[in-house]
């Protein structure tokens, strides 16, 4: 038991994690959110009686979601109401060519039997592969937090990154296993889960599509803000305190130790700060003498690379439609030309791919009784690099989504079925969340952002000052960021001693 007082700055999914983690463990925690309520990008939209999540919607590694619930002595059922999906997603790489991802394991041989049996010879062993490569991520680098360069530069670490095989591209990676060229993009698409090319990111984000199918994936009633809403309930029950509306003007820092922090002209102390605000951010605007920013001078957070963004349709419709999986991805004509556009070209992609989330087929919870809940995401760039998002350009990007929605799914008449609309373009994760430039997924988990060169979870440039969030190590995505908020717990429990 400790009478120490700790605030958190920012009630996100890591924000949260850490603050459960840290009241369960004696701390008098003080979550302290901007907005109106929590879950940051892990927010909902509820108006009209249709309910949506704002961004994320896909469930994977429930093992993490639940380790928070056990570190505090409860039973994640209780909390969680995971419903397994299957299949897992559906995906269509042109009107007629579709593959369903089944984790039933006969289900998914027959689909891939369909396409040849060296594809499906060479699909079991790109996930044996990806296994390997995954065992080795969890056990030392997800797992673990860098303080000095030694934590990453000695021989077991050298050594485990190797068998990583991180050099190559995501999608180089994967041809080496399957010929197919609708099989490899069904393989590499998941790195826009994380804001980065395929062509360019790092091959071990191949790991993903084997967590989805050997770990599944899963839906939570209420949608995904039922996270948010039960580690909020959870944390209270605990004892501690969420204060909303309470947006943090400033770190304290003297002589190098944090001090607390500022609201408006308030400053309050407290012992430690984890801070889960996004990290380019939070050292830029946070954190005012330029002594305390170290390395991470505005000048240096302006060149870092940042993950894209996301534009998002929130769609109520009148009517009930023939919904095949709960997610399905439409893949553009040119996959290759749309990933340049978002990363190379800096434009708006004229033949995007797009994501379709259709939580009522599942929950009659999320609209009205024989109504649709339908959310529509398209990879954008972000804003560092478009930044049109004038009312003007908003209306024209959605009307040629919404065209080509009519054109290529079973919503043919969506347009006439409209009775709640809603939409977030990066602009608004900017405002709302202070997000850097926007970035839905944080700065790009480049190799030169990775591990040890990701900011840390315990700041190199001030005492009792921790980060979590998409931009610290490991990085973005919700399990990912609540074992970042794991990390800096441990940080910050290494130092007490
Ligand atoms: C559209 C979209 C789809 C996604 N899909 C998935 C998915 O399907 N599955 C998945 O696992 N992940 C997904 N992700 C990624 C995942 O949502 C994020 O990685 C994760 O939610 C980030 O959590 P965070 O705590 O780092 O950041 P945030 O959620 O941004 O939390 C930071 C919080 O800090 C607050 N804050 C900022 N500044 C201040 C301040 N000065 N004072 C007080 N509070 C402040 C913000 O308001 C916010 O609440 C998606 C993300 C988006 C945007």
């Amino acid at each position: 038991m400790t009478n120490k007082k700790v605030a958190v700055i920012g009630a996100g999914i890591g924000g949260l994690s850490a603050a459960v983690r840290l009241q369960k463990l004696g701390y008098q925690v003080s979550l302290f959110e901007k907005e109106n309520q929590v879950g940051g990008k892990m927010n909902q939209i509820n108006e009209e009686g249709f309910k949506f999540d704002v961004g994320p919607t896909i469930v994977m590694m429930k093992d993490i979601y639940e380790e928070v619930f056990e570190f505090a002595g409860v039973d994640p059922n209780d909390y969680l109401p995971f419903e397994k999906v299957d299949p897992a997603m559906k995906l269509y790489f042109d009107q007629n060519k579709s593959m369903k991802i089944s984790t039933d394991l006969p289900d998914l041989i027959k689909n891939l039997e369909s396409i040849s049996e060296e594809d499906a010879n060479g699909y079991l062993k790109f996930l044996s592969a990806m296994y390997d490569r995954y065992l080795v991520a969890k056990n030392h680098f997800l797992t673990r937090s860098y303080r000095s360069f030694r934590d990453f530069y000695n021989w077991s670490s050298l050594y485990n990154g190797l068998k990583l095989k991180t050099l190559s591209d995501a999608y180089s990676s994967i041809s080496k296993f399957v010929k197919d060229e609708n099989l490899k993009k069904s393989l590499a698409f998941q790195t826009l889960y994380i804001g980065i090319s395929p062509y360019q990111g790092p091959s071990l984000y191949n790991i993903i599509p084997m967590i989805e199918l050997f770990y599944g994936i899963y839906y939570l009633k209420g949608g995904m803000y039922t996270v948010a809403k039960a580690m909020e309930k959870l944390f209270k029950q605990l004892g501690g305190e969420v204060y909303l509306n309470s947006s943090v003007d400033e770190i304290v820092i003297e002589n190098k130790k944090t001090e607390g922090i500022r609201i408006n002209d308030k400053i309050l102390s407290f012992d430690d700060v984890v801070c889960d605000a996004d990290f380019p951010y939070a050292v830029k605007n946070l954190i005012k003498n330029k002594k305390y920013k170290g390395k991470y001078t505005d000048k240096k957070i302006e060149k870092m690379e940042y993950s894209c963004s996301c534009f998002l349709l929130y769609l109520g419709l009148d009517k009930k439609y023939e919904v095949d999986s709960l997610h399905t991805i439409h893949f553009a004509k040119d996959f290759n030309k749309n990933i340049d556009d978002l990363f190379k070209n800096n434009r708006l992609p004229d033949d995007p791919s797009y994501y379709i989330y259709v939580p009522s087929k599942m929950d009659d919870s999320v609209a009205p009784k024989d109504n649709e809940a339908v959310y529509v995401l398209v990879p954008v760039p972000e804003l560092s690099k478009f930044d049109d998002w004038s009312d003007a350009s908003i209306k024209e990007y959605r009307n040629l989504i919404l065209d080509k929605i009519k054109s290529e799914t079973n919503f043919k008449d969506i347009d006439e079925h409209i009775i709640y609309e809603n939409h977030y373009t990066p602009k608004d994760f900017e405002i709302r969340f202070n997000a850097y430039n926007g970035a839905t997924f944080g700065l790009k988990p480049t190799l030169m952002q990775s591990n040890y060169y990701r900011p840390h979870n315990k700041y190199n440039y001030a005492d009792n000052l921790y980060f979590c969030g998409s931009s610290t190590h490991p990085g973005a995505g919700v399990p990912i960021v609540m074992q970042g908020a794991k990390l800096a717990v441990e940080e910050l429990l290494k130092d007490e001693g």
